[in-house]
This record gives structure tokens, sequence and C-alpha cells, in this order.
């Protein structure tokens, strides 16, 4: 299939123009469903942030003294762009992610509707005045932090590009964008996208490896704030790295999260929530919010056992590009082997494989795993405590209120928390009780735009996709006067 790249070939985005990595280096962009390459693009290194964030710096004042509103009007008018050109952006997402295709267009569809959201907050991001006696005037300005790095992992790439610049932008930053370096083509289409529309230097997309270009986005004196999405251990090197510049980071990292299911709830019904939680049709369970550990009380568990094991054994597994398919290859070849090698210890830790867990028969190339429903699990197993980020759901029994609560809170991470039961009492205490950053009570319920989104303990720092986000892209500075000397 063509895909109708329109971003040049072997080249990165620097200051409003594409042009090759200042070593000439390239990395290739790997369809994981066939193994084929797709794609070369630049690959930067430490001189390309360099250049990036020296024309950022120019960019970004002059961008910051325009009005909210010019910076929210070519904002809708790339929003306007992303949606004539849905079709073509889905297939793209689709082919370098391994993403099912109904999950890329969705996304696309989001990513447009993400960035309208921001662009309507532009005039909300302005100072307080404080309460001051007579004759004084306090009130605090918001400013630009300046320019923003955004490093953004693998499994939603087009969405995590577009969300990337938005905030950022509204507020009156310029953005140096790092896509993953598993799916970088969707974040330079974007950058195509923005030729002729945003100034040069308001926007830089460099694909590169996370401990190179990453490091060098994180280490750079000038790059004032970094906004990172990806994994636990590369959301503490990156904190850590900052703390020599002393740099404003939020972090968006992983998840465990816990999917309660109450005795009064009906086992169809807490089944289809259980599948449709795991975001398998959307992103082959690569997602911080699956919910990969499944508590079932001990009166349905068998019912809801048996559900969920049909539904997933019906799940088609197959090439993304086809809407008939629900689910498609992992990302790329090392995070395949790695959830495999999950599967196999959760086994030798006495975890019962009840389906999938191997390649689908007649799926030879491409990173394709049947989906895995894992029984028997204790909460004292790895598979119970550690992230997959694959379609592997663990299930977990349980009794005694008290003691499922300590097995929901029982993880490092704290992202999404997921109540099932019509016991209003039940749904509100359980709720209240949980150390999640996202509650969702008889979900999986789409989450209103606006809805702040972050993790608690070690799924991150920060919230992103509300207000709070686009102000965390400002800095607040007070101003005291007397009207007299
Ligand atoms: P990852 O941490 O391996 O990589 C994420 C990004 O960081 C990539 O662009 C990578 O190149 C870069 N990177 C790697 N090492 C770096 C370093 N030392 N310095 C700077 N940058 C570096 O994560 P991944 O495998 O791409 O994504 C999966 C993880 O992302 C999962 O843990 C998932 O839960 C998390 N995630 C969280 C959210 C959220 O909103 N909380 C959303 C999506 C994914």
């Amino acid at each position: 299939m063509t895909l109708n790249l329109l971003a040049p070939e072997r080249q990165l985005f620097v200051g409003g123009q594409f042009r090759p990595s200042a070593s000439g280096r390239c990395m290739d962009c790997e369809n994981p469903a066939d193994e084929t390459v797709i794609r070369q693009v630049g690959m930067a290194g430490t001189a390309d942030v360099e250049a990036a964030a020296e024309v950022a710096g120019r960019a970004a004042p002059a961008w910051g003294d325009q009005s909210w509103e010019h910076r929210a009007e070519l904002l809708r008018e790339l929003a306007r762009r992303l949606r004539a050109d849905a079709d073509r952006l889905s297939r793209i997402d689709t082919e370098d992610s391994g993403n099912p295709i109904r999950g890329s267009r969705a996304d696309v569809a989001a990513a447009a509707k993400a960035i309208e959201y921001v662009a309507g907050l532009g005039g909300e991001c302005g100072g307080r005045s404080i309460p001051a006696p007579a004759g004084v005037l306090s009130f605090t300005r918001r400013v630009p932090c300046g320019v923003v790095g955004r490093i953004i992992p693998f499994n939603h790439p087009l969405l995590f590009a577009a969300q990337a610049i938005a905030a950022p932008a509204i507020t009156g930053n310029a953005v140096i964008i790092k896509p993953s370096d598993t799916t970088a083509l969707a974040a330079l289409e974007l950058a195509k996208l923005t030729e002729g529309l945003l100034p040069p230097g308001v926007l830089s997309v460099l694909p590169g490896s996370g401990p190179e270009a990453g490091t060098a986005i994180v280490r750079h004196p000038a790059i004032r704030r970094i906004a990172f999405t990806g994994s636990v251990p590369t959301g503490r090197a990156i904190l850590r790295a900052a703390a020599d510049n002393m740099k404003a980071v939020s972090l968006e990292l992983g998840g465990k999260n816990p999917l309660i299911c109450f005795p009064d709830i009906d086992p169809e019904a807490a089944a289809a929530a259980a599948v449709l939680g795991m975001n398998l049709t959307s992103s082959n369970g690569q997602s911080c919010q699956s919910t990969s550990r499944v508590l079932v009380h001990d009166q349905i568990y068998d019912e809801v056992v048996a559900q969920i094991v049909a539904r997933f054994a019906a799940l088609r597994v197959g090439p993304p590009q086809h809407d008939a398919n629900d689910v498609g290859p992992l990302a790329h070849r090392e995070h395949f082997e790695n959830v495999i090698r999950f599967v196999e210890r959760a086994a030798a830790d006495g975890a019962e494989v009840a389906v999938g867990g191997a390649r689908p028969d007649g799926l030879d190339k491409g990173y394709f795993l049947t989906p895995t429903v894992l029984l028997g699990v204790t909460p004292d197993m790895e598979i119970a405590q550690e992230e997959v980020f694959g379609p592997v759901l663990s299930v977990l029994r349980w009794s005694d209120y008290d003691e499922m609560l300590r097995i929901a809170n029982g993880t490092r991470y704290g992202l999404t928390a997921n109540v099932l039961t019509n016991d209003f009492g039940a749904a509100w205490r359980t709720a209240a009780a949980m150390r999640a950053g996202v509650v969702l009570i008889n979900g999986p319920v789409a989450k209103p735009t606006g809805t702040p989104f972050g993790g608690l303990k070690d799924s991150g720092l920060g919230k992103e996709n509300g207000i709070q986000e686009v102000l965390s892209y400002t800095e607040e500075i007070s101003v005291v006067a007397k009207f007299e000397m």
C-alpha cells in the first residue's frame, strides 16, 4: 500500500524546514505488522538539539508577544488541516505503530479536538489580582516558559504529537518534540502540516534515540520546561538530568490499573468492561490506562472469567490496516519479546494462561501476540505488580473488602482505578480509598474533554488535558506597586 508520506525522507524538522541531521545519520521506521522498513528519517544528535534550541529561542519571544487569539486561530487551522487529512494520517499511524486502523482514525479526530479545546483556553491564562491595602496594587502575570521540550512514547504517535504542540503553543512557547524512536512518522507529517502556518522555529521535530537526543533536550540549558510521557525508569532519569538546570518537569508514566468488580454487577457487563478497559482495539493493549488487573469478587468470579476468556478468544488478530481485525501487532521487536517474557515468567510463578500467550497461527511475520488472560494471579507475583504494556490481563479473586483495597492500592503505580458496582455507597467508599490520579466508576467511561489526567505515586507528576496543563507552560510573576513614591 502506498502511504503518501509528505515529509521528505531521511530528514528532520528544525526552524520551519526539513533538513538532514547534522551528522547525516538516519534511522529506520519499521512496519511492525510485516517487519519491513517503511521509511528512513533523519536521526537527531546533540548538534541538532543545539540547532533546534537556538532557533526556538529566537522564535519564542515574538510568538509569545502575539495575541492569544492569533495563536488560537493558527492552532484551529492546524486542527482543520488534520481533519482534512485524516484518512492519510490514520493510515500512516497504523503502518508505523501497528495500532488498529479504527484506533488510528479515532486518534486523528481526538488530536484535532484536543488542539481546538486548548486553543479556546488561551484567554484563561492570565494572572490574578491579590487583595491589597489602599494605594497598593498586587497582581501576577503569566508569561511563557520560552522553549519547551516534549518527549513522547510510541503508543499514540499522532495524538501525542498534536497534544505536544497545542498547550505550549497557545501559551506562547516554542516547542521541540522528540517522538519515539520506533514511531516517528506521525510527528514529521504533523510538522509538514504546520508549514506556512506556524512561524519558523515555533515547532521542531527531532526523531532520535532517547539516551542521545532525549538526554540532550533534557540537559539543554535554554529548554526551560520538559514534559515527558513514557516509562517510569525513563521518567526517573529525566527528573535527575533536569535537576542540574533546575527546569520544570512533568511526567506522565506507567500504570497497573485495577478494575474492581463487585458481586452485584452483571457478569457480562463486567467482562465487557474488562475487555474494553484493556484498550485492545485502539492500541493493542499498549495503553498506560489499560485495566490490566481485574479484581473479581468470589461470588461472580467463575462467570466473569468465562466471559472474559470467551471475549478475548473471539478477538480477531491480524494486519491492523484491515477494519475487520480487532488487534494488531505490538509496536516493535524488543517490546514484543519483553511482553512474551512477562507471560512466561507469570506462568513460571504459577499463573494459568487461560487464553493467548503465543503468536497467532498463520502470522509468522510481525510482532503479533494473541490477547492473553492469566488466571490464578496473586498480588505478590511480578505480573500483578509490573506494567506489561501489552494485551495481557491478569485476573485476581477477592472476597474480603479491606483485603481487596490493599491489593488494588498495593503497587507502586497510581494512574487509574476503576470500580464497578451499582451500590452507590460501595462505589463512593471504594473510589475515595483509591490512590490513583483518575478514578472511574462504572466505566470505562469516556472522559469529557478537559478532565485532568495524571498519576499519583510512580505514575507521574503533574496533570495533562485541562487548564492546569495549559498553565503549566507559563511562569507566574508577581508585581507589587505603590501608586506614588
Ligand atoms: P520509554 O520511556 O521507553 O520512551 C519514551 C520516550 O522517551 C521515547 O521518545 C524515548 O526515546 C525517550 N527516552 C528514552 N530514554 C530517554 C532518556 N534517558 N532521556 C530522555 N528521553 C528518553 O517509553 P515507551 O516504551 O516509548 O512507552 C511506554 C511507556 O509510556 C509505558 O510505561 C506507558 O505506561 C507510558 N505511557 C504513559 C502515558 C501517560 O499519560 N501516563 C501515556 C502513554 C504511555
